[in-house]
């Protein structure tokens, strides 16, 4: 360890990057909160069992991604790499089944052992959401036109493609593995290493494989759509239904089947053509199996979680922070003066920036380097007669303002 840098994967986020996450993650909590959902915080670290049970022991999260170690009393733990397994587990775990429907936001970081590139990191941010116990359409409606509204907020709604697809029923999963099986059977020698080991584990993760040669069998496989049974079809339609109902435009994409075992029915990812190839920068599903999975009864969920590095890159301008007033004391016997107004300042509700050292030519470039849009200046003579010079700093003018009226003259 005789490097002073971050550990690969990993950024220190600071100035216009970490604001613009700030104003995403406002922004969903904002758009969430009118929709009923409250914030919950689970560990950043849970049990392996908690996701390796659950997320799918052929998923990539599981079998690559994961930052598992011994605690020092050897329990196997694993830093989070997604937020839905923690909150359904605190969901049993706190025994939350009798105030049905529950609606949780979190957000915070993840982790991920992947390798680095523009908007892949190995911790990143997620927001997210989790509707337990509605197992209606209405609520798959609900949780998208959430979802694309936090993006519309964000300004971004027209950068970016709402993608949905519907994986049916246990039912119409199982007939369409069968059929997928097959195919891809006859296709085994084109398949990447990962997925021929995935064959019969789990050929549904096959058809989510980032691998070329893969990509290019998963083209021709059988479409989902022709495997949904009766039920399932008449649940997609009526999801597609209700985001016509509300204007929300999105594309069926019959290849859309999401990394993670806990999926059935409507899965949907939000997707841009700005980022590469990390072009999701939201993504969810309905999970009705989760919540029995880990104990807790026959309980469904859904929900969706967004990359909040992806979406603030997305973002082109930095966030505007309302402009500061700058106090500039002028001469050592001015500071406590200035100090004070400065205190006063604050309490009133401005944003104030004080500057500590310099004289008054260096002073004002710092005023100016703040985007300050007023100075206050407090010399001896104004210190003498208890007033301060406020000068605009766009337009130059000056005057001069008993201490008294300040704040007045400032709002
Ligand atoms: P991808 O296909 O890009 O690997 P994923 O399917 O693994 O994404 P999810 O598990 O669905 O991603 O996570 C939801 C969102 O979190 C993604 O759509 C993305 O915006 C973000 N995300 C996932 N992994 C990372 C990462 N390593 N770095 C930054 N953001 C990420
Ligand atoms: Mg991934």
């Amino acid at each position: 360890m005789d490097k002073v840098q971050s550990v690969r994967g990993t950024y220190d986020l600071y100035g216009a990057a970490k604001r613009k996450m700030k104003k995403v993650v406002y922004t969903g909590a904002e758009v969430v909160e009118k929709y009923g959902f409250e914030e919950i915080e689970t560990p950043i670290f849970e049990f392996t069992e908690v996701f390796a049970r659950n997320l799918g022991d052929t998923s990539d999260i599981v079998t690559k991604e994961m930052y598992c170690f011994e605690d020092k009393g050897g329990e196997s733990l694993t830093l989070r790499p997604e937020g839905t397994a923690g909150v359904v587990r605190a969901f049993v775990s706190n025994g939350m089944q009798q105030n049905l429907p529950i609606k949780f936001y979190y957000s915070g970081p993840m982790f991920r052992y992947e390798r680095p590139q523009k908007g892949r990191q190995r911790q990143f941010t997620q927001f997210g959401v989790e509707l337990l116990g509605v197992d209606t359409p209405q609520a798959d409606i609900e949780v998208i036109a959430m979802a694309y509204e936090f993006l519309e907020k964000l300004g971004l709604s027209g950068q970016v493609t709402v993608e949905i697809n519907s994986l049916g029923d246990e039912e119409s999963r199982n007939s369409y593995r069968t059929k997928l099986v097959e195919y891809l059977q006859e296709h085994y020698d084109e398949l990447s290493e990962d997925s021929k080991n995935r064959l019969l584990k789990n050929p549904l993760r096959i058809l989510d494989s980032k691998e070329e040669c893969d990509k290019a069998v998963v083209e021709n496989a059988p479409l989902y759509a022709d495997s949904l049974n009766t039920t399932s079809q008449k649940f997609f339609a009526d999801v597609l239904r209700g985001l016509d109902n509300l204007g929300i435009k999105y594309r069926v994409n019959n290849r859309l089947v999401r990394g993670l075992d806990y999926y059935s029915h409507t899965v949907f990812e939000l997707t841009t053509d700005k980022l590469g190839a990390q072009g999701t920068v939201l993504a969810g599903g309905r999970y009705n199996g989760l919540v029995s999975q880990m104990g807790g009864g026959d309980i469904a969920g859904i929900g969706w979680a967004c990359g909040v590095e992806r979406l603030s890159m997305l973002l082109e301008e930095d966030v505007n922070l309302p402009r500061p007033i700058a106090v500039i004391p002028v001469g050592e016997d001015t500071n406590d003066k200035a100090l004070e107004i400065a205190h006063q300042l604050r309490l009133a509700g401005f944003r104030v920036e004080h500057s500590y050292t310099g004289n008054m030519k260096k002073r004002m470039i710092k005023a100016n380097k703040a985007n300050a849009i007023q100075a206050v200046i407090i010399g001896s003579d104004e210190l003498l007669n208890d007033t301060v010079t406020l000068k605009n700093l766009d337009s130059g003018e000056q005057k001069t303002v008993s201490q008294v009226n300040l704040i007045k003259e400032l709002q």
